[in-house]
């Protein structure tokens, strides 16, 4: 049987994984990243993944959007470019992907048939990709267990306690949910972040590093797309799997951690957590 072994994220841990910006640099360094996210009526979430990306380092984004979305995030991030889907309203197909180093997949994209299909001929296209999994694209993997199988080696997967309760069933205990997850993990080769208070990142190796920041002003719409976007950040700045999903879950609450000293807990955002992502990486760094 395997055993696992249980760790605390700490800060020079994460200094350690974040990549320098070396003087020289130019945007072609840091990655050219894809996200799809969003449908018609649903963008905020896209904004906010969009945002916590660019936030993180990311040289270029690419935004896959239905027609009718673009002007959406145009106006709300003009550093992005996006591709435009045929469909008006939801994800159906998706650029050529040689220019991406990473992709990060899911927050509101729907689990329409039509965005199951995209979204299974995205995995049979991925290639040695990162990517990132979230949200409703969890939702689909729990449905069609058949496409775990395609998932790259280099992959997260970031569910919240009910989009892991639909990969998995229900748990009795904490305990018993952690269990799940290493086996999870270690079936199906992925890195698994099981989101919440101390947040627990784990490898198929059996290892669960636990994560110290963030507080409970952090439950709130949002929160997890702005992790997505910093975890598809960093990946596609070369940073592993394993590494990505520990250093994106410490930065993601530290923002939270120092959003919430300005703001109180009741009144943080998820647009906070992103305002603060520069000051809590600098005070990594
Ligand atoms: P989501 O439900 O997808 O929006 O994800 C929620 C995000 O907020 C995750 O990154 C969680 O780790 C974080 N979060 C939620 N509740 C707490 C909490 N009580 N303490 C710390 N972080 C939390
Ligand atoms: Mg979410």
């Amino acid at each position: 049987e395997m055993q696992t072994h249980w760790y605390l994220t700490e800060k020079e841990e994460v200094k350690a994984i974040l990549p320098r910006r070396p003087k020289f640099a130019h945007k072609g360094n840091f990655g050219h990243d894809l996200l799809i996210a969003g449908s018609f009526g649903r963008m905020g979430a896209a904004v906010l993944a969009a945002r916590a990306c660019l936030k993180t380092g990311a040289g270029l984004l690419t935004v896959q959007l239905p027609n009718k979305t673009c002007h959406v995030m145009h106006c709300s991030v003009p550093e992005a470019m996006v591709s435009i889907d045929r469909s008006d309203i939801m994800f159906t197909e998706f650029p050529p992907l040689d220019p991406f180093k990473a992709v990060g997949v899911g927050p509101a994209i729907g689990c329409k048939p039509n965005c199951v299909r995209a979204f299974s001929d995205l995995l049979d296209n991925i290639g040695e990709r990162s990517l990132v999994v979230d949200a409703d694209a969890i939702t689909i993997l729990a449905s069609e267990q058949s496409l775990l199988s395609k998932l790259p080696k280099n992959t997260v997967l970031t569910p919240h306690p009910g989009e892991f309760r639909r990969l998995v069933g229900d748990w009795n205990d904490d305990f018993h949910r952690l269990e799940k997850a290493v086996e999870f993990s270690a079936t199906h080769k992925v890195v698994l972040v099981l989101k919440g208070a101390y947040t627990a990142v784990i490898s198929p190796d059996g290892s669960c590093y636990f994560n110290p920041t963030g507080n409970p002003g952090m439950a709130t719409a949002g929160s997890g797309d702005v992790l997505t976007g910093i975890i598809l950040s960093l990946l596609g700045q070369g940073i592993a799997a394993l590494d990505a999903a520990r250093a994106g879950a410490y930065i993601h609450g530290l923002a939270g951690d120092m959003a919430m000293e300005e703001e109180g807990e009741a009144a943080l955002t998820a647009s906070d957590i992103i305002r603060y992502l520069g000051k809590a990486i600098s005070s990594i760094q």
